[in-house]
């Protein structure tokens, strides 16, 4: 079956690296129900927003039929998992339905997850279920409202389908936007299967680096080592930016690490509320290689994983090629810490960056020490400014703030602005809503027994992280310890 409910499709992707892909198309949909649309993101892509609601529409939404204008497939990659290498991944569950190109000009993928099997299937079903849907349609908006850069959500359609995973659970299928679906993984697979790396690298040169475009393919500092520049910046200023607002995602492996640096497949990713570097949510996650404070860490490792695929491009020479990858790796360092102190000098009212090193840490440091809650906290630094000092004591023992408070303010003092506009530039960056688990938890039960009320109202909530409406004070407040102690993350 096809449909023109959605139009406007391109295929660069399937026609230029044709042998990364397979055509494909959905699993039939027995009942589909659309949960929930985003107006938003559709009206930016230059759909329209009823025929989305249509039949036709909600059936390419959920897979069931294929864009006249598209060429669906499947997409082929590797991936490092817990750090050991599975050579051929790709869309077990997934579709890609094709580019559109938005109302700003830029080229975009929309990609089903949860359409149903594909030979790159495994031993899974290719589906998924109405929670961990909803949950990544919910988590990547919030992202996307916190100002970190990541893939985005159009719709998610309840299939009528039951679904084997703790008991039987009800299906569903996610639409979600991305600047694109290349991967560190995608980069493994052509690296180990053959002549399509140096096109591949081309074609992710000028979808996400068109700049580089004109640099030559051969000689020192060439395209490809300045593409391993340019992914090493962006995805440390992204890591970056997850540390800044607490977010865990659970599961870094290669395959879920983009190279446009957007963050990528929301699975067992939880927001911190205490601030503790060594959490860890995932049911999965046994060693905690992907903890909190780890994922820094394990991004970099991920990007050598990169530069190893780049070394015969960067140059015929292997040892050159090694130490330029080596170089520019040792790079990652330095442009996180800049990211992570300029972010959180921003979130202290500091208005001149990486000055103020120990200040931060010192911060850091009492705020793990007491558990503190990481959102909460920088709201209450602001309101002790305020002179309101209640939101700060219920976080920090008075004797344990009092002196670092003084040194803050001796640094603000440098800094040279008052503390009224401190407090109100701290509050334009610092969020009062993130989706904390036990509130993620509460309307995703509601969801999976059919009332979307409270998941609409979060989603309300999360997506505008930094408007405070007295009927939301409850999204404000940390879980329950005893919540948090035992919340653990599925990948569902
Ligand atoms: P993830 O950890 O979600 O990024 O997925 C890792 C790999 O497992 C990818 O190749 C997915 O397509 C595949 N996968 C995950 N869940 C399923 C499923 N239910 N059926 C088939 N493949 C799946
Ligand atoms: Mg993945
Ligand atoms: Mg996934």
């Amino acid at each position: 079956r096809t449909s023109d409910a959605i139009t406007g499709f391109e295929s660069t992707f399937a026609d230029e690296l044709t042998p990364l892909t397979v055509e494909w198309r959905g699993a039939d949909v027995p009942d589909p129900r659309l949960l929930v649309a985003n107006d938003q993101l559709a009206a930016s892509l230059g759909l329209d927003v009823d025929s989305l609601r249509t039949e036709d529409g909600i059936a390419i939404l959920s897979g069931a039929a294929v864009p006249a204008d598209g060429k669906p497939v499947a997409t082929a990659y590797s991936g490092h998992q817990f750090g050991g290498y599975a050579p051929l991944l790709g869309d077990g569950r997934a579709l890609l339905l094709g580019e559109l190109v938005d109302v700003e000009g830029r080229r975009v993928d929309l990609q089903l997850k949860g359409s149903g099997p594909t030979p790159f299937s495994r031993g899974g079903d290719g589906f998924a279920v109405v929670g961990p849907m909803l949950r990544e349609y919910l988590v990547s908006e919030a992202m996307h409202a916190l100002g970190v850069p990541t893939t985005r959500s159009l719709a998610v359609v309840a299939t009528g389908r039951g679904i084997h995973r703790n008991g039987v659970e009800p299906g569903a299928v996610l639409a979600r936007v991305a600047a694109s679906h290349l991967r560190v993984g995608t980069f493994e697979f052509a690296a180990r299967n053959g002549s399509v790396l140096q096109p591949l690298a081309d074609y992710a040169v000028a979808r996400h680096y068109p700049d580089l475009a004109e640099v030559p393919t051969t000689g020192g500092g060439n395209r490809y080592a300045k593409l391993l520049e340019r992914v090493v910046e962006r995805q440390a200023a992204l890591v970056a930016q997850w540390m800044l607002v607490g977010f865990v995602h659970g599961v870094m492996n290669t395959d879920n690490t983009t190279i446009s640096g957007e963050t990528i497949d929301y699975g067992p990713c939880a927001f911190i509320d205490a601030f503790d570097p060594a959490a860890v949510f995932s049911s999965i996650d046994h060693g905690g290689r992907y903890a909190f404070g780890n994922q820094p860490a394990v991004l970099k490792w991920n990007l050598a994983r990169f530069a190893e695929t780049l070394l015969t491009l960067i140059s015929p020479t292997p040892d050159d090629a090694i130490a330029v990858a080596t170089a520019t790796l040792s790079t990652f360092d330095a442009h996180y810490e800049r990211h992570l102190y300029d972010g959180l000098s921003a979130k202290l009212g500091l208005a001149d960056t990486f000055v103020e090193h120990e200040v931060i840490d010192d911060l850091l440091t009492l705020l793990a020490a007491h558990r503190a809650d990481w959102t909460g906290a920088f709201r209450a630094l602001a309101e002790e400014l305020r002179g309101r000092s209640t939101p700060l004591d219920i976080l920090l023992p008075r004797e344990a703030s009092t002196p670092w408070l003084a040194r803050w303010r001796e640094a603000l003092a440098r800094h040279g602005r008052d503390e009224a506009a401190t407090a109100d530039a701290m509050d334009r960056v610092n969020p009062l809503y993130i989706p904390r688990n036990h509130l993620v938890d509460e309307a995703l039960q509601a969801a999976n027994d059919g009332d979307l009320a409270l998941f609409a109202e979060l989603l309300d909530v999360v997506t505008n992280p930094f408007e405070r409406r007295v009927e939301w004070v409850k999204y404000t407040s940390p879980a329950p310890e005893e919540f948090n102690s035992s919340f653990q993350t599925f990948c569902g």
